[in-house]
This record gives structure tokens, C-alpha cells and sequence, in this order.
């Protein structure tokens, strides 16, 4: 990633067992990781007894340490969205209580989250709805809330430009780039790095941007180093 120009990124666990793998490399690459730790819709159902305590104690040895990916998705048939919900709640109060920014995982469950949202007595200030597919509507209803979205190089599939003209329409003081890596693989031509197994490489960030740049118009360019610093400090 150093090698492809890129001066940082997020790492998200998606369960508990990630935990100390994210711990690992943060404190290998210290102030170019930053590290995510949460359990993932998909995996709310591996929460295990105390994984709460055991949470804020992983945060609070690290300052700097962030709440994801966490959220909802009414995607995937499993786990139900009671269980979902539940560990979602307790994340964001989590991350409310101990002033983190939190990374939102949200498919196909936009009313879902509006109605955590609205029964929460506190939301955090700002908070990134990652690879963001939703429409301008749910866009403004989120960014009242404090979202930040970012945009993640699958989206570059031509079946996909609707997402495309959302970001045209978004505050461009609000975006952020990510590769999902090693899911959501881009088109083939903005694939210059695979993994070892094939899968996605984040430093395939440097093609996404080049192309993201390329639809949005130069003005964007020099306001993702400004936004990466205001949204991670
Ligand atoms: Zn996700």
C-alpha cells in the first residue's frame, strides 16, 4: 500500500476472533492502521457472553482505536434482524459512550437504522456509511445525522453508476474512499494488486481514486487528504 501512495487506512474486525489479528497490525504499523474493532451484522449471531466488556477494554487500551464494521443488512437471510439489531444498539452505545467513530455496514435496511437512530437517546457525531449504495434520499436523511460516506471501487462496475450520480449530489466535504478489500473486487481494469488468494488488494485504492476523480471532476482531488484527516484526526 506504501508502495501505490497510500498513507493509511482502517482495518475492520468482523467478529471477536478478529480482535487481536486488527490489534496485531496496528501495533506493527502504527500510525498507518488504524484499527476497527466490532462484530459485523453477518456475524452478530458469534457474539459471546461479556463480548461488551471485552470490547471497551480493546478500545480503551487504544486511544485511537475505532468502533466497526458494525450496522445491518436485510440482505442476508441470517442472522435474523432482531439479533442484528441488538448487537448494532449496544455497539453504537458503546461507541457513544466512549466518543468513537464508528464504520456502518447498511444493505437493504435503511428503515431499520433510521428507527435505531430514533430510539437512541445519543447518536455519535459522525459516523462513515461505508460503501455507501443507497439513494440521495437516504443520503440527506443520514448526513443530517452526521454521515460521512465512502465510496468503494465495485461501485465502478458499469451496472453500478447510479451510485456514481449519488456521489455527484453528495457534500464533497463528506466523502471517503475504501476498497472493502478483500471483498467487493473493482472492474478488472482498475485491478492493479491481488492478494495471494486472487481476492481484492487496498492498495487497488490508488485506480479507484484515479477513476473516481475522473467522474467527479478535479475539484475533489485535493479534498480527500483534507477529509481522510477531519473524519480519522
Ligand atoms: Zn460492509
Amino acid at each position: 500500500m506504501r508502495d501505490a501512495g497510500i498513507t493509511g487506512c482502517v482495518v475492520n474486525a468482523t467478529c471477536e476472533e478478529d480482535w487481536d489479528a486488527v490489534e496485531a497490525l496496528a501495533a506493527e504499523f502504527g500510525g498507518f492502521v488504524i484499527p476497527a474493532y466490532g462484530i459485523h451484522p453477518w456475524k452478530a449471531d458469534t457474539a459471546k457472553v461479556g463480548w461488551e466488556e471485552r470490547l471497551k477494554r480493546r478500545l480503551k487500551a487504544d486511544p485511537g482505536a475505532t468502533v466497526g464494521e458494525i450496522g445491518v443488512d436485510g440482505w442476508v437471510a441470517a442472522p435474523e434482524m432482531d439479533v442484528q439489531r441488538e448487537v448494532f444498539v449496544k455497539q453504537v452505545r458503546i461507541a457513544v459512550e466512549m466518543g468513537r467513530i464508528m464504520t456502518v455496514h447498511c444493505l437493504k435496511a435503511w428503515e431499520e437504522l433510521f428507527s435505531v437512530m430514533d430510539e437512541l437517546p445519543q447518536w455519535p457525531e459522525k459516523f462513515l456509511m461505508h460503501s455507501f449504495g443507497g439513494s440521495i434520499e437516504v443520503a440527506e436523511r443520514l448526513a443530517k445525522k452526521g454521515a460521512w460516506f465512502s465510496f468503494s471501487g465495485y461501485f465502478l462496475h458499469e451496472r453500478k453508476r447510479k451510485v456514481l450520480e449519488v456521489f455527484r449530489k453528495l457534500p464533497k466535504d463528506r466523502i471517503l474512499l475504501e476498497t472493502d478489500a478483500p471483498e467487493m473486487m473493482p472492474p478488472e481494469e482498475f485491478v492493479e494488486f491481488r492478494l495471494e488468494s486472487g481476492a481484492n488488494h487496498p492498495a487497488n485504492l490508488r485506480a479507484i481514486a484515479e477513476a473516481f476523480v475522473n467522474d467527479m471532476g478535479d475539484t475533489i482531488l485535493g479534498q480527500f487528504e483534507e477529509n481522510r484527516k477531519r473524519f480519522w484526526r
